[in-house]
């Protein structure tokens, strides 16, 4: 299979290229030349196999293709649990329960297996740059962590991620280099857009991105929504319904793929924070990428959804057809936390504020009448939250052991200016 840029100005590369070089060259994002017919598929006994059987389409003919099991296997060796929850026909999926706690490890984790395969035997070691507005940086830098001709600098935007977050993205050391930016996501964001578009300091220094525009995270995001989907409805026939708290729109966007490819996935709906920009657009408003605010879910502080030009892609730039096809409500630091109170008090559940935008969207859904089986896709640990979590329900969150192996070792991050030299300058060193 070969792909192809959502701007049509780049040429046609198979996964592989396209899973290395992150970015399109035209500036769009990589997306399928044309998409795998939807057929139905059979839930396989684990996780892995399902990711490599959902996926041996899209590597058709890569150089990758005969490692894909091994890459899965290696990538998924963690479980991703569809719980009930005390509403009947409620649950929740749970991604966290990956070495850094948040659904990311799991992109993370395929992308450091394939980029590590492609990087066996080549001369001169990539540098993979990833901003993060909390959770990425983390997940990236753990999977690549000692991964030898692999070098990681993260960026992320000082102040605006949590303790724990901090000490996550500083703790690793080694090939793992953090910078705290002065600045918001969006200028991490825009700093490492920069240098990916930087012919001049790419032919010293080959980089590649680990964002959610990455295939090679994107696609592998699709396994747990078919596996736990696939399961399900063998089990009672059912579709299942997702609610998707979403920020930069990748972890929704593998849903929308994975639907499209016949997994039995009802409706998708979008949970924001206070970051409402897609929202806005679903409720018939032009796309108007706005400057992120600060919120308690802050991996969901995106002002502009990067997947979004993939999901326009799919609907073929229709967006009368793409409005029906969604909808996406914001959810503001107020109602997050009293969600997770009230959800702790009523049912004893404990969910990060992340997690918390999709319970209250599905608490509304209810209300309003939806019928059918639900998922809230529960993309982080509160314990990685804690300073938010632990004064709502008034007890300490256990820490994963995982996570707490993470936390004991010593964390270190310099700080950088919010201008793209001086990350430059960082990647010419
Ligand atoms: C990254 C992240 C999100 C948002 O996911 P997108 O793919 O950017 O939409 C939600 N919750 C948590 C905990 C995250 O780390």
């Amino acid at each position: 299979m070969s792909f192809v840029s959502t701007r049509g100005q780049a040429p046609a590369v198979p996964l592989s290229a396209a899973m290395a070089v992150g970015l399109a060259p035209d500036g769009g994002l990589y997306v399928p030349a044309v998409l795998p017919a939807s057929r139905s598929w059979q839930p396989q006994q684990d996780l892995a196999a399902t990711a490599a059987d959902l996926l041996a389409p899209f590597f058709a003919g890569d150089r990758l293709a005969g490692a894909l099991p091994g890459i899965c296997r290696q990538a998924f060796d963690f479980p991703v649990p569809l719980r009930r929850l005390a509403t009947p026909g409620d649950h929740v999926l749970e991604l966290f329960h990956g070495p850094t706690a948040a659904f990311k490890d799991i992109g993370a984790r395929f992308l450091a297996g394939a980029l590590s395969q492609l990087q066996a035997g080549q001369g001169r070691d990539l540098t993979i740059v990833v901003a993060t507005s909390g959770d990425t940086g983390a997940a990236v830098a753990a999977a690549f962590h000692r991964q030898p001709g692999v070098r990681v600098v993260v960026l992320y935007p000082d102040g605006r991620v949590s303790p724990r977050q901090a000490h996550q993205l500083g703790c690793f050391g080694d090939n793992i280099q953090a910078l705290r930016v002065a600045g918001s996501f969006d200028d991490c964001q825009a700093m490492a857009k920069q240098a990916l578009g930087d012919g001049a300091l790419q032919a010293s220094v080959p980089l590649s991105s680990a964002n959610s525009i990455s295939l090679g995270r994107l696609l592998p995001q699709m396994s747990y929504y078919a596996h736990a989907a696939l399961q399900h409805h063998a089990t009672c026939g059912q579709h299942l319904n997702l609610v998707v708290p979403t920020g930069n729109l990748g972890n929704a966007m593998a849903a929308v793929l994975a639907r499209a490819l016949g997994v039995p996935i009802g409706q998708i709906v979008l949970a924001t924070n206070a970051n409402a920009v897609l929202p806005r657009y679903f409720q018939g408003q032009d796309y108007q990428p706005q400057p992120s605010v600060a919120t308690v879910a802050n991996a969901m502080d995106v002002g502009a959804p990067s997947n979004f030009e993939r999901l326009r892609w799919l609907y073929r730039h229709d967006d009368a057809e793409l409005r029906a096809a969604f909808r996406a409500y914001a959810v503001d630091d107020v109602t997050i936390r009293a969600t997770i109170a009230s959800l702790f008090a009523s049912q004893g559940e404990v969910v990060c504020p992340h997690t918390a935008t999709a319970v209250k969207v599905l608490q509304d859904l209810r209300a309003g009448g939806a019928k059918g089986d639900w998922a809230v896709v529960a993309t982080a640990h509160p314990a990685k939250f804690e300073s938010v979590v632990e004064p709502l329900i008034g007890r300490p969150v256990p820490v994963p052991p995982a996570l707490h192996a993470l936390l004991q070792r010593p964390a270190q991050a310099a700080p950088v200016p919010a201008r793209y030299a001086a990350l430059r300058e960082v990647l010419l060193r």
